[in-house]
């Protein structure tokens, strides 16, 4: 791996607190500039423990993942019916479907590759989010953007939507009545896009999308199977959360970790597929 590249991908798993160690007389010149300048936290962790975390979750719950339905898809008597892109981006954006349409400012449709062998499924917008009309334009979109880095993928790599098209006011959790009215259209978004693993972030996500109230402790860390096509799911923390609460991003970046390798082993060009 080139010099740089090593070098921001330690910048990355730094800020997303991946702790990354090395032998004292390992080159200091493979640190990150965060790290010359003291702002990074010491490292304290082997260096290969990625490599062996790899291995070692390499066997975790993959062999038989719980299949999930898909919600309908939407048929001709729902919003954009077999719409292409243009059609499903218009009928979002001029959705009334239900009462967050009076309090937006603007819809947040996706964004992305919509070819994409990854794609990132939010909560709904917040309020840089209904102000941009992006998905994770905000601090928690940050965070992820940098997960993404640490995995050496740019945001525009992945595609990134949301359950909720709209803001709910004050950032309120999204109803139940909000999410069965908007799926149809983020089910029309994954089979477009059709991408080969699916990452949910979040509770509200996770338990929308695969029909439960499990926690998401229980639901993290593990494969599901979405859909007809049987979409290699997986669920991790919101970065939202994991801004609040640091000490939970080793269990995220697990779960990262989990999407690379799978990615890798599934690409038909697996060197396409190495994190750095
Ligand atoms: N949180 C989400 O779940 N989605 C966004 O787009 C922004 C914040």
């Amino acid at each position: 791996m080139a010099v740089d590249a090593e070098r921001s991908r330690r910048c990355y798993l730094g800020a997303i607190g991946v702790q990354i160690w090395r032998l004292r007389s390992a080159d200091v010149d493979t640190q990150g500039p965060e790290q010359r300048s003291g702002e990074m936290p010491p490292p304290v962790q082997q260096e290969d423990t990625i490599a062996s975390e790899s291995a070692e979750l390499a066997n975790v719950g993959v062999e038989s993942p719980p299949k999930v339905a898909p919600a309908a898809v939407p048929t001709a008597d729902g919003a954009a019916a077999g719409a292409d892109w243009d059609r499903l981006s218009e009928a979002v954006s001029s959705c009334h479907a239900c009462e967050l349409c009076a309090t937006r400012t603007q819809t947040v449709f996706g964004v992305g590759n919509r070819q994409a062998d990854l794609m990132i499924i939010g909560e709904a917008p917040g309020a840089d989010e209904d102000r941009q009309g992006e998905p994770f334009v905000g601090r928690a979109g940050q965070l992820l953007n940098l997960m993404l880095a640490a995995i050496g993928l740019e945001r525009e790599q992945v595609f990134i939507a949301n359950i909720l098209k709209c803001r709910p006011p004050g950032n309120r959790d999204p109803r139940l009545e909000e999410t069965l009215r908007c799926e149809p259209y983020l089910m029309h978004q994954i089979a477009l896009v059709s991408p080969r693993v699916l990452l949910l972030v979040g509770r509200i996500s996770a338990q929308r999308l695969l029909k439960t109230g499990d926690p998401i402790g229980k639901l993290r860390g593990r494969w599901f199977a979405f859909g007809p096509d049987e979409i290699p799911l997986i669920v991790t923390y919101h970065p939202a959360y994991l801004l609040r609460s640091p000490e939970q991003k080793s269990k995220a970046w697990q779960d990262i970790l989990r999407v690379t390798r799978r990615l890798r082993e599934t690409a038909g060009d697996p060197d396409a597929w190495t994190t750095g």
